[in-house]
């Protein structure tokens, strides 16, 4: 999209899967992208490919979960690149995937606050920056909580990306009249890293199982899971002016998962 050369994006979880697709593709159109990860390792991989295509990254290592890391990332990329357009909420972990029962509250508490309260944090301290030219907010959230409740023992991770939903459309309705757009993107299962950041109780999840009918992760449309690039093609299409009426909404890229 023409209208991306120029501009300006943080991405939070840009080091790996989806932020980092986005990242790349976001580069390869013009936009100039601060990567925000724990793993400064990852981030410097997705900044070599953004520069093997010319285009320009930064880093900053950040725990999106920290309100002072991300106020920071947030002044570091605008003292660098003088503006923001583009915030990608996408940082994420599936957490702990237990039965309720056995789920603990601090592990509740760590998955809620990875995904949840860092979206509310990013947006947060992304507001003072994009009110002065209006700018588009994209959420990461997931068709788990909101089309789809069958993966089980994920009550904390599909509760987070229920929550998101809501909080991404309260968010647009509020930043309108900052010319502010707000979208929540719910992606299907898409092949990426996230899978290492999960912690099954695998004994304790035998018993709540309900046997499904279908093989798991099947498709409708490709037979397979998704890839970051498909999502990225997403996230650029919300980033740039081609979506300039589209706020507030909810978009699912599973390949028609969801609907099984
Ligand atoms: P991924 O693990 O490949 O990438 C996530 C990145 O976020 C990693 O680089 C990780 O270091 C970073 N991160 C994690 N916690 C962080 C924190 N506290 N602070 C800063 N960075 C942190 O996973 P992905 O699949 O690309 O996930 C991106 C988003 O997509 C997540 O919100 C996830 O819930 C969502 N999602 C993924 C799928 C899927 O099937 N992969 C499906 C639906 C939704």
């Amino acid at each position: 999209y023409d209208s991306l050369n120029g501009k300006v994006a943080l991405i939070t979880g840009g080091g790996s899967g989806i932020g980092k697709a986005s990242a790349v593709f976001l580069a390869k159109q013009g936009v100039k992208v601060c990567l925000v990860d724990l793993k400064e390792k990852s981030a410097e991989e997705t900044k070599a490919a953004i520069e093997d295509n010319k285009g320009e990254a930064s880093i900053v290592e950040a725990d999106v979960s920290k309100p002072k890391e991300l106020e920071v990332a947030f002044k570091e990329t605008v003292n660098q690149y003088g503006r923001l357009d583009i915030v990608f909420a996408n940082a994420g972990i599936n957490g702990t995937v237990a039965p309720i029962e056995d789920l603990q509250p601090e592990e509740w508490d760590e998955t809620l606050t990875t995904n949840l309260k860092s979206t509310f944090l990013t947006c947060k301290y992304a507001i003072p920056y994009l009110k002065e030219n209006g700018g588009s907010i994209i959420i990461t959230s997931s068709i788990n909580g909101n089309r789809v409740f069958s993966s089980f023992g994920m009550s904390a991770y599909s509760s987070s990306k229920a929550a998101q939903v809501a909080f991404g459309k309260m968010a647009a309705l509020e930043l309108a009249n900052y010319r502010i757009r707000v979208n929540i993107i719910c992606p299907g299962a898409i092949k990426t890293h996230i899978g290492e950041n999960t912690f099954p109780k695998k004994d304790k999840l035998e018993k709540i199982k309900i046997p499904v009918e279908y093989p798991e992760g099947s498709h409708p449309l490709e037979h397979h899971s998704g890839n970051a690039e498909q999502v990225a093609s997403l996230v650029s299409f919300l980033a740039s002016d081609a979506s300039s009426h589209i706020t507030g909404t909810e978009l699912f890229i599973d390949g028609a998962e969801s609907l099984l």
